[in-house]
């Protein structure tokens, strides 16, 4: 491997292997003469394909029997539609935490199907720096339909890295971390995640859905958007975004043969160690986070001067190190360190931060 390392937030970086292979099976998928893009979803080899994939994830992350496993559409904020819709109803009250500018998003679109979106807590500020309202404390409803947050906030870089005991089913938004460590997915009613930041190509979404969470919809959910129907047709109500789904699962193969969540989370935080390390002992780079709170997978860092950012990013994109920029709604820099970035490309970044520093501090 070597540059360009893309650091963009999403869509990401993909593994190069993945998209070696795809480019060698493009024109003539199995040897069909055609592509994969070109075949009926009904097809023995592509549902073959599709369910492997399926049951690569359930490997991955050993997910237990009792849990749906489906292929959506419409990213990460379809899936913000899509919880309230299937597991509330029009009366019912659910808890949120709003972490972060994903978590803002989701309660706006549930307050859409449900009586009250109760806060339970948000982002404080604390000596250390951001944080996020200990879980003690969070200020949740008796009869909430389930509780929500969001344990990756991407453009906060902000990360919950405990997970929650609370008595309503847990809701988490995985967007941006699944797949990123080991996880107890029997803590959890349902997982989500748009899939363009560590599984494939944007517009694309994953939903485990715990089975007694089925059945929930009280008759004005969106039938593409309907976890039991979409449960009962294999998630091929109408057709599936088959592309996605073909690179989504040359991802899970990938990731199988990288040693799995454990090996990607050793790495992953090795990865985000030296970066933070790095961060924090300079003078000329700040990190805005908590140390406990920060994420593994989005760094977030601001120059002293932020004269010099355009300045950075020019220089950077220069050595092949790309998508440095940071969200437009907070600024600075942000280095996005998925799956996918190997440790070389978190150690040119570090090395060329140095060099940068030493010129213009
Ligand atoms: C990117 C992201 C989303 C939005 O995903 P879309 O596919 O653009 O809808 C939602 N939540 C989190 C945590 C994200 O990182």
């Amino acid at each position: 491997m070597s540059a360009p390392y893309n650091f963009s937030a999403g869509p990401a970086m993909l593994p190069a292997a993945v998209l070696q292979r795809a480019q060698e099976e493009l024109r003539s998928w199995r040897g069909s003469g055609i592509s994969v893009m070109e075949i009926s979803h009904r097809d023995p080899a592509f549902m073959q394909m599709a369910f492997k994939a399926e049951q690569d994830l359930r490997d991955l992350m050993a997910i237990p029997d009792n849990y749906q496993v489906l292929f959506m559409h419409g990213g990460g904020r379809g899936q913000f539609t899509a919880v309230p819709q299937n597991i509330a109803g029009p009366n019912d009250t659910v808890d949120y935490l709003n972490g972060g500018i994903w978590s803002d998003f989701a309660i706006r679109e549930a307050q859409k199907f449900v009586a009250k979106v109760n806060v339970i807590g948000g982002v404080i500020d604390t000596d250390l720096g951001r944080a996020l309202t200990p879980v003690a404390q969070w200020q949740l409803s008796e009869d909430a339909a389930y509780v929500h947050y969001c344990p990756n906030e991407t453009v906060d870089g902000l990360a919950l890295h405990t997970i929650p005991e609370v008595a309503a089913p847990l809701v988490v938004d995985m967007s941006s971390n699944i797949l990123s460590e080991p996880l107890p997915v029997d803590k959890f009613g349902i997982i989500y995640a748009g899939a363009q930041k560590n599984i494939g190509p944007s517009g694309f979404a994953i939903a485990i859905v715990r089975d007694d969470l089925l059945g929930r919809a009280q008759g004005t959910t969106s039938t593409i958007m309907d976890y039991t129907v979409q449960a009962k047709e294999r998630s091929m109500y109408n057709t599936p975004n088959t592309w996605a789904w073909y690179l989504s699962g040359l991802v899970f193969e990938w990731l199988k043969e990288q040693g799995g969540v454990a090996a990607m989370g050793e790495l992953n935080q090795r990865k985000a160690n030296l970066l933070y390390q790095y961060i924090d002992s300079s003078d000329f780079y700040s990190n805005p986070v908590h140390p406990d709170f920060r994420s593994k997978m989005n760094v977030p860092f601001l120059l002293a001067d932020a004269q010099l950012d355009s300045e950075f990013l020019a220089q950077a994109e220069k050595q092949g190190l790309l998508g440095l920029k940071g969200h437009r709604y907070v600024g600075g820099m942000r280095a996005s360190i998925y799956n996918a970035m190997p440790l070389e490309g978190v150690e040119t970044l570090v090395s060329f931060m140095r060099e940068f520093e030493q010129k213009h501090a």
